[in-house]
């Protein structure tokens, strides 16, 4: 196993570190077992990483919570320029951990580029933060005595990542968890692991101290994290993922009361009026159908346009998919890369083949490509049935859906039909239209005119089985803090 890392531009995979990341130091898994991480251009084995057991996690745990008072002690200031340069040293790799990403999750390397600025700013985001985490002094009513409310660090944090953005997804919890003084142990998907293993190497070299954030990978995140859960040092759990997983995990933490965030799966609609821009629409339309493949929770799942449009936005939609290169993600000729791993592929041509079955026309793409990686063609639909499955289940993949629509009534009934509620996307001229709708769409973010609207500075979360909790603006920091009151009488 390979453990000193090196950072270098262009990758090197030898130098790639492969451990545990427990207490600063990097270690084999107790029971000597590894994970094999798969580049899904092609199958073929990029390295293997240590697998690590319920016991290896306490540790991960225990150095955690050994870490947590002092770094809960140290001065804000010096806690915002810690984070600080984690940002700039993120900055200084990008190239590196673009390459990387794209490598271990198949998306392009202009995505991976946009992954590893947007995760960067939640560093420097955090950093403004963590000198800001101002509380509140007022007078009791009864004038007996002041109401002095603070925000204070939670405690040990266990966050829990999925593969479809290794580096943003972790650092939108490692950034506000450390900003608010708290320490950490990070689980992420066992897909992607290299990502969350290098970018622990920066973490040390800007001055994060050994413990406050520990990496543990595993092939049993169900045991793993459940007894974290367990452990009464915990205090908080932060999860990315499916809804699936969310539902489990929000149970599990139920046995310890652990403060729970959530940010689960999505089904975006994408509206489309007929007074829409058409330029506008389809260029957002490619954005938020198309960024990392359509494997991001915010990808619009379902097109809703109205019949005066439909048929020029299809046929712009199409010519615009047919025109996608497709290959693996780090050839920069790329612009679309392969899925995750064979079943994402295997569970995209049933969705499409129940599509079928319920009436929609395969306008382009429509199967998987022939080779040794994980492809699926671009694909656009159109006539798509509210009761496909395609329209109830998150798609994660590069298949666009469309549905007609006449009147706003309908579409906003239809948009809101989901147990789901991240995201929704409206296109419009009409602000006036456009502010009414966004305001009725049940949902926790609408992008009006816009395919894009993730933001560091912005409150990032869904309403419904989407998730609890926001992260990124001030709200993120306080999801990693508790509210003390102390009542004072001078
Ligand atoms: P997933 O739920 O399968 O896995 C997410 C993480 O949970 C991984 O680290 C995985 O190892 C772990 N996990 C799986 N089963 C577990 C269990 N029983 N106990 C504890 N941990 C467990 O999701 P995925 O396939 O990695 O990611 C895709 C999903 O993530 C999609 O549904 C997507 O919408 C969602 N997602 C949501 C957001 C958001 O911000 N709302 C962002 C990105 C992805």
């Amino acid at each position: 196993m390979n453990v000193a890392a090196k950072l270098s531009t262009p990758l090197s995979v030898a130098s790639l570190p492969t451990g545990l990341f427990i207490d600063g130091q990097w270690r084999a898994g107790t029971e000597g077992k590894n994970i094999d991480v798969i580049d899904p251009s092609n199958g073929d084995v990029i390295v293997s990483v240590a697998d690590a057991t319920v016991d290896d996690a306490m540790e991960a745990i225990a150095s955690a919570h050994r870490a947590a008072k002092s770094w809960a002690a140290t001065a804000p200031r010096k806690r915002s320029e810690i984070l600080r340069r984690c940002f700039e040293l993120m900055i200084e790799n990008k190239d590196m951990l673009a390459e990387l990403i794209s490598l271990e999750n198949g998306k392009t390397l202009n995505d991976a580029q946009g992954e590893v600025v947007y995760a960067a700013e939640f560093f420097r985001w955090f950093a403004e933060e963590a000198v800001r985490l101002n509380g509140e002094i007022s007078t009791a009513p009864s004038g007996a005595n002041k109401i002095i409310v603070q925000h204070q660090p939670i405690g040990v944090a266990v966050l829990v990542t999925p593969w479809n953005f290794p580096a943003a997804m972790a650092t939108r919890k490692i950034a506000p968890a450390l900003a608010a003084g708290c320490t950490c142990v990070l689980k992420p998907a066992a897909e992607t692991p290299l990502t969350a293993l290098v970018l622990a190497n920066l973490y040390k070299q800007a001055g994060v101290p050994d413990g406050a954030v520990n990496v543990v990978i595993t092939s049993q995140s169900g045991p793993v994290v459940r007894a974290m859960l367990n452990d009464p040092r915990v205090r908080k759990l932060s999860f990315t993922g499916s809804t699936e997983v969310g539902r489990t995990l929000l149970r599990e933490a139920a046995a310890t009361v652990v403060s729970c965030s959530m940010e689960l799966g999505g089904n975006a609609p994408f509206i489309v009026f007929d007074d829409a821009d058409l330029d506008a629409a389809v260029e957002g339309a490619m954005v938020a159908k198309m960024r990392n493949g359509g494997e991001a929770c915010t990808a619009v799942n379902r097109f809703y346009v109205q019949s005066g449009i439909a048929e020029a936005f299809s046929a712009r939609l199409v010519e615009r998919m047919k025109l996608l290169k497709v290959g693996a993600g780090y050839d920069p000729k790329s612009q679309c890369g392969p899925l995750i791993n064979r079943n994402a592929v295997e569970r995209l041509s049933g969705l499409v083949n129940d599509a079928r079955a319920k009436g929609a026309k395969v306008l382009v793409g429509g199967g998987p490509l022939d080779g040794k990686g994980y492809f699926f063609a671009p694909t656009v639909l159109s006539g798509v049935s509210p009761n496909s499955r395609i329209s109830a289940e998150e798609i994660f993949g590069p298949i666009a859906a469309i549905t007609t629509f006449d009147t706003e009534d309908d579409v906003i009934d239809l948009a809101n039909a989901t147990e789901y509620g991240l995201i929704s996307y409206v296109y419009t001229r009409d602000l006036a239209r456009g502010m009414r709708v966004s305001e009725q769409m049940d949902s926790g973010m609408v992008g009006l005119n816009r395919g894009l609207v993730s933001d560091p500075a912005a409150p990032f979360g869904g309403t419904k089985q989407s998730g609890l909790g926001r992260e990124g603006a001030h709200h993120g920091i306080l999801e990693f803090c508790e509210t003390k009151y102390i009542a004072v009488t001078w």
